[in-house]
């Protein structure tokens, strides 16, 4: 558990933002990139834009120890989130489908208390299965939507995609007794209707990822990795030993896994 101190920083900035009543503080930590190659590029020809607030656009939040920036909706239904905007060093782990479904995770999760968002497949894990998501909501897991039946929702209709998007919402709320508020499209693939589908059932976001890790590899949408990333994995044989490994690449980072619910449900929509 030992932390390796990161060189590379050229600049840091650090700051109060005292509350109200100025008994709480909460002290944020920024590191500014400076100098060649620190202006990042908004990444425009890439396909997922992350809607991340440029390094000097300062948070906003009223949730204590959490900075977060806006949730860019840029004139869509909904917005669609790739990075979180934030100057917290943490990192956000989120798992998908479930239909493969071992002890060893629930045995990993309660040990070690790791924070994860499971964007779950609803044939994959109705009727019998519930119990294995409650026992990991249980331990700190959220409960998120990812379709019914994996469908790759691009280019289908409104009236089917708003079944696939919105019929899990309402079941996992029965089930899991949390509506869920963000909604991952299976294999990535949205269009228009799909954001008018989570919004009609209530959805805040929808969520795209912006590296994943399988068997030890771990693969960005764009180097280096920092803060704020989106880290999408799957429930599969092998997942308890991959959270392990990449706890291990998250701390030698200088990071640490947080909550991904935490910081979208603190984040404003910027429309
Ligand atoms: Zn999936």
């Amino acid at each position: 558990m030992s932390a390796i101190v990161v060189v590379a920083v050229l600049g840091v900035l650090t700051w109060r933002i005292v509350s109200g009543s100025g008994a709480e503080a909460l002290t944020a930590r920024a590191e500014v990139e400076a100098g060649p190659g620190g202006v990042k590029s908004d990444g425009s020809t890439a396909e997922p834009s992350a809607t991340e607030p440029p390094p000097t656009t300062t948070p906003t939040t009223t949730v204590p120890e959490i900075t977060v920036g806006a949730l860019e909706a840029k004139g869509r239904p909904v917005p669609v989130v790739f990075r979180i905007g934030t100057f917290d060093p943490v990192v956000f782990i989120t798992i998908d489908d479930g239909g493969i479904q071992r002890p060893e995770l629930v045995e990993y999760v309660r040990a070690t208390g790791i924070p994860i968002t499971m964007f779950l497949t609803e044939r994959y894990t109705s009727g019998d299965s519930v119990g294995y998501f409650k026992q990991l909501q249980d331990l700190g897991a959220t409960v998120q939507a990812h379709s019914i039946t994996h469908t790759s929702l691009r280019g289908k209709s409104l009236e089917f995609q708003t079944k696939e998007v919105c019929q899990p919402v309402d079941s996992y709320e029965r089930n899991y007794s949390v509506r869920p508020r963000y909604f991952r499209p299976p294999y990535g693939n949205y269009d228009t209707n799909t954001l008018l589908a989570a919004k009609s059932c209530g959805l805040k976001a929808v969520l795209w990822w912006s590296a994943t890790y399988n068997n030890g590899t771990l693969a960005l949408q764009e180097q280096p990795f920092r803060r704020g990333e989106i880290i999408l994995m799957h429930f599969n044989d092998h997942l308890a030993a991959d959270l392990e490994t990449l706890v291990q690449q998250i701390e030698a980072a200088g990071l640490r896994p947080a909550l991904l619910d935490d910081y979208l449900d603190a984040a404003p929509i910027q429309p």
